[in-house]
């Protein structure tokens, strides 16, 4: 019977203590959380298409209304301990640390918002808010270290007490004020944003993600790979245009940080269409500067026209005809004496370092203007290299080919052993293109054991199927189900080049970068 009364006792304590919680609480809080699923964090909000001013409430609530995936905003600590929304250290000409919150807030934002404190703007994120997270930079205090951990420690008590904690992700430039964050909440989400610890390093201390400003990852692209394999989220800051964009969504950063949400969630949908289920595999983004990365790009060199009486000479480790610099790989020819010929210029390869078979290449290229000029992005298989089949049994795949002496042409081919340029009915096509010497242009295949669907700016313009019109389905009509290597080269002269045009030179092929992607429903 005593025992009876305890639990009673017990059971009634405990939905007292429950309804309190509810009634604790007024906003509408969604429990059943469930993030958007798009990489977008609006940077202070979702503001500069609407003119609303950065780290308002309006701002956050238009990136919750765009379904972003996280809001990002900056906490300060004013003079008298209260916690304030604002980037800078200084509001209306004060400085945020040294004065009290009252005389701050006689200034209103320019929307005519009153300057939000944390508790307003958390309650704001999370009344009918289950899909966007909320993403909190805790800046560290000049005042003081110590501060900057009073500051962290008062952040996570408020989040706690609102009940805010599944949607708040914290991030800061301060390493201490993550690890006390860490301390206090053990399962917090916290993002490092200094750029100078590896993902390891994070490992080791409990941070479970980056978020460095972008050219870092460019300059440590291992770090890419490190922080998906360690389990560490990637985040990065600001982007606002759409190639860096494409850049870390072709990466599968986890999350991207922009002023331009709208910009980024219209990027992505076209991508996801695009690049449905492909997974990069393989690429160079020519974020460095000198020769060509030799772990990714090998070397065809020699002058002795290469079967189409070509009049250069290929080099090898010439920096004068092949480098990077300023994220750009140039490949360029010169009228220059080599040997018994009058000009040099570069063929990239990609054998023996990367070969394959089947996936979505792409090559984002500006071409060379002028007579004489032939430069191409084109495939040949590994059975040719070895010597185990000859041109053209062995196959060819010629995703881009343009001559000077037809300018704006830019022609696409598949050769064999039954259909080839010899016998006049390769597989080819040519699209006319007003720009292709003042703009870059993604020239790319998309290639399966059905077809070779060629593409520019990723729209389709060719497709060649295999066993189209009756052609022959074996390997001499349709010899492209075996591992194929990348050539990029600038050709001068010969069969199809014509004649050369000496006031051209020097004469360069620019590449942006080199996209390999595989078919994750396809095991190749
Ligand atoms: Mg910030």
């Amino acid at each position: 019977m005593r025992k009876f009364k305890k639990i009673t006792t017990v059971l009634l304590i405990a939905t007292f203590v429950f309804l309190l919680g509810c009634n604790s609480t007024k906003t509408i809080l969604k429990t059943n959380i469930n993030f958007s699923n798009n990489t977008v964090v609006a940077h202070r909000g979702a503001w500069r298409k609407l003119n609303l001013p950065q780290n308002s409430i309006a701002s956050l609530k238009q990136a919750i209304k765009l379904n972003c995936t996280g809001s990002e905003f900056d906490v300060r600590m004013t003079a008298d301990g209260i916690l304030i929304i604002n980037h800078d250290p200084h509001y209306n000409n004060l400085e945020i640390e040294k004065t009290n919150y009252s005389k701050l807030a006689a200034f209103k934002l320019s929307n005519g918002e009153k300057l939000p404190t944390l508790k307003e703007y958390l309650l704001a994120g999370i009344e009918n808010n289950a899909t966007t997270r909320l993403v909190c930079e805790i800046k560290p205090s000049k005042i003081s270290k110590e501060r900057g951990q009073l500051i962290a420690m008062k952040i996570v008590q408020l989040v706690e007490k609102l009940k805010a904690k599944d949607l708040v992700v914290y991030i800061s430039f301060d390493y201490d004020i993550l690890k006390k964050i860490r301390e206090l909440v053990p399962t917090a989400s916290t993002q490092y944003l200094e750029n100078n610890k590896s993902p390891i390093q994070l490992k080791e201390d409990g941070i479970s993600g980056l978020d460095y400003h972008y050219t870092a990852y460019q300059n440590h692209v291992e770090w890419i790979e490190s922080a998906k394999k360690n389990g560490i989220t990637l985040n990065a800051w600001t982007i606002n245009n759409v190639a860096d964009m494409d850049w870390l969504l072709a990466n599968n950063f986890d999350f991207i940080t922009t002023d331009e949400p709208e910009l980024l969630l219209e990027t992505e949908v076209k991508r996801a269409t695009t690049y449905n289920d492909y997974n990069l595999v393989w690429s160079d983004e020519f974020e460095y500067s000198g020769l060509p990365d030799s772990t990714k790009w090998n070397y065809d060199i020699g002058g002795h026209g290469w079967g189409n009486n070509e009049k250069q000479f290929y080099l090898k480790n010439s920096l004068e005809n092949s480098y990077v610099k300023d994220g750009k790989l140039h490949i360029t020819a010169l009228k220059k004496d080599y040997e018994d010929l009058h000009y040099t210029s570069t063929r990239l390869t990609t054998y023996e370092r990367f070969l394959t078979q089947y996936g979505k290449i792409e090559v984002m290229a500006k071409l060379p203007e002028g007579k004489g000029t032939w430069p191409a992005i084109w495939m040949l298989p590994e059975t040719l290299r070895t010597k185990e089949e000859e041109w053209p049994l062995s196959g060819e795949i010629d995703i881009m080919e343009h001559v000077g002496k037809d300018p704006n042409v830019v022609h696409t081919s598949l050769h064999t052993e039954l259909y080839n340029f010899w016998k006049k009915n390769q597989y080819t096509h040519f699209e006319t293109l007003p720009d292709v010497f003042s703009g870059f242009h993604l020239y790319g295949i998309e290639w399966s054991s059905e077809s070779i669907k060629f593409y520019i700016d990723n729209n389709l313009f060719y497709e060649a199927t295999k066993g189209e019109n009756g052609k022959d389905t074996t390997n001499e009509g349709w010899p492209f189900e075996k591992p194929y290597y990348l050539i990029l080269n600038l050709a001068i002269g010969g069969n199809w080049g014509g004649d050369i045009d000496d006031t051209i030179f020097p004469s360069e092929m620019l590449i942006d970068y080199v996209r390999i992607y595989h078919q994750t429903t396809f095991n190749n």
